[in-house]
């Protein structure tokens, strides 16, 4: 997809720093993080959000997961994170390619940020 800032990380067009990638997913730095760790879980494949998303996709959904736990466990965080995704605009989302925010790492127990993704 052109002009996606995404596909550009997956063809490494735009840098970035890539905590885990296999055929179909890739995780990387979120260049603004909210938390003390915060990457991002992306299918490779343009999916523009959840809405997009149809039972073809339904393995790589469940992989995201997968990896999710296993990228927490590399980061240190597997005892406390959180996923979240922003579904459309209005729901805050402002890069038109599936992805998945895994947040962890608070000193403290999490207190339910306003802003916290
Ligand atoms: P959302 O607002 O839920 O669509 O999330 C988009 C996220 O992508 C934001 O948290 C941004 O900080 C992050 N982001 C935008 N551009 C980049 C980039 N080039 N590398 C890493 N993360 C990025
Ligand atoms: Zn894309």
């Amino acid at each position: 997809m052109d002009n996606c800032i995404f596909c550009e990380i997956v063809s490494r067009k735009l840098p970035s720093k890539i905590e885990y990638e296999d055929d179909d997913v890739i995780v990387f730095q979120n260049i603004n993080p909210v938390a003390p760790v915060h990457v991002l879980i992306v299918p490779k494949k343009h999916i523009v959000n959840l809405s997009d998303a149809t039972e073809e996709d339904e393995k790589v959904l469940g992989k995201t997961l997968l990896v999710a736990k296993q990228v927490s466990e590399k980061l240190g965080i597997s005892s406390a994170f959180r996923i979240a995704v922003a579904n459309g605009e209005d729901a805050g989302q402002s890069v038109f390619h599936l992805h998945f925010h895994l947040t962890g790492g608070w000193k403290e127990k999490y207190n339910g940020g306003e802003d916290e993704t």
